[in-house]
């Protein structure tokens, strides 16, 4: 296989395992009866499946065979909020480096139309770190004060 496609098959795989992180820190928060953390996370896992599709679909469109990579299991400990926010945070800053990899190897390669799809994900990336920034620092804020973490709370369930 290619090695371009042999990669946006694995990046297909890790938008999935990215989920299943997510899936896995909205199930801490049910656990801790923090609903709307849950919610946030619940909606952020969806929409890294909705980022796993994006690639299928541009691998079958290009003619390209899809391969489906192993996902192991996530992380499922994480000792507080703050560490939770953070494993969302370290993920995302990850995923854009390997975004940014992804698109200097199509670059290499001299595919126009990979660059084009993956510049959308680039962009995207932005949006991600913004928000699991922002998270991190407000958990950070929060810093055992049980009446602002249920009002954070509380705004996290608004997420659609
Ligand atoms: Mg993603």
């Amino acid at each position: 296989m290619e090695e371009l496609v042999f990669e946006f098959n694995k990046q297909l795989n890790q938008e999935l395992r990215n989920a299943y992180l997510y899936l896995s820190i909205a199930s801490f928060f049910a656990e801790h009866n923090l609903s709307g953390f849950e919610n946030y996370f619940l909606v952020q896992a969806r929409e890294e499946t909705e980022h796993a599709m994006k690639f299928y679909k541009f691998i079958t469109e290009r003619g390209w065979r899809v391969e489906l990579l192993e996902i192991p299991a996530p992380q499922s400990n994480f000792d507080s909020p703050l560490r939770a926010a953070e494993a969302f945070l370290n993920t995302e800053k990850e995923n854009t480096l390997r975004i940014w990899r992804l698109y200097d190897l199509a670059k290499q390669r001299g595919d126009k139309a990979a660059e084009v799809f993956l510049q959308w994900f680039i962009n995207e990336q932005v949006e991600e770190e913004k928000s699991a920034m922002e998270l991190y620092a407000k958990v950070k804020m929060i810093n055992n004060n049980t009446a602002a973490l249920l009002a954070l709370d509380s705004a996290l369930a608004m997420r659609k």
